[in-house]
């Protein structure tokens, strides 16, 4: 099964994406972690991409399309894969069209998870304090939310055109919340 998240920062992608990748005995493809990674390495990718995520801006498409690719080639990925955080403009998701049609595949579905923004802000506060990530500061997160409004948004009308979109429900426990997912593959 192939599937893409879709959801504001502090939507609980990762989260789900854990649970959905454990169930299935697919791979978790989140383009965040992959950038996080070259940080970690101080590669200069990673180094120039830092900066961009530090002001909580979206990173250039052909980089993060170029790490994509790569997560992609691996052979676990040809079993299916949960993506997280890519695509997150129209032009990342026509980019990812071109990329599964080269390799001859299609995704199953577009999983979008609602949740509103006075919850996303309060579950970022609290991630902030527990992991210290560098982009949970709370004027990157209000740039980080505005850009997902202006930019990540409208992918889910992309894929409404290919009629693979359904809505979850993001609040509640994290149980709740995957029950509502299993139920969207169940049919
Ligand atoms: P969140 O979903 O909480 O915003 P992510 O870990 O998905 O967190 O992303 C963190 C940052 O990494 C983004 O704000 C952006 O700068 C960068 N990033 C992740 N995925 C992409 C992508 N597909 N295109 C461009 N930048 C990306």
């Amino acid at each position: 099964m192939r599937i893409v998240l879709l959801g504001a920062p502090g939507s609980g992608k990762g989260t789900q994406a854990k649970l959905i990748v454990k169930e299935r005995q697919i791979p978790h493809i989140s383009t965040g972690d992959l950038l996080r990674g070259a940080i970690a390495d101080q590669t200069e990718l990673g180094l120039a991409a830092k900066k961009v995520m530090d002001a909580g801006e979206l990173v250039s498409d052909e980089i993060v399309l170029g790490m994509l690719k790569d997560r992609l080639n691996q052979p676990d990925a040809a079993k299916g894969f949960v993506l997280d955080g890519f695509p997150r403009n129209v032009r990342q998701a026509e980019m990812l069209e071109e990329l599964l049609s080269e390799l001859d595949i299609q995704l199953d579905h577009a999983l979008l998870i609602q949740v509103n923004p006075d919850e996303v802000v309060a579950r970022i506060a609290k991630r902030a304090q527990e992991e210290g990530r560098t982009d949970d500061t709370e004027e990157v997160v209000r740039n980080r939310l505005e850009v997902y409004r202006e930019q990540t948004e409208p992918v889910a009308d992309f894929y409404r055109k290919q009629d693979i979109v359904s809505e979850i429900h993001g609040t509640g426990s994290i149980e709740e919340v995957h029950d509502r997912i299993q139920a969207v593959f169940r049919f």
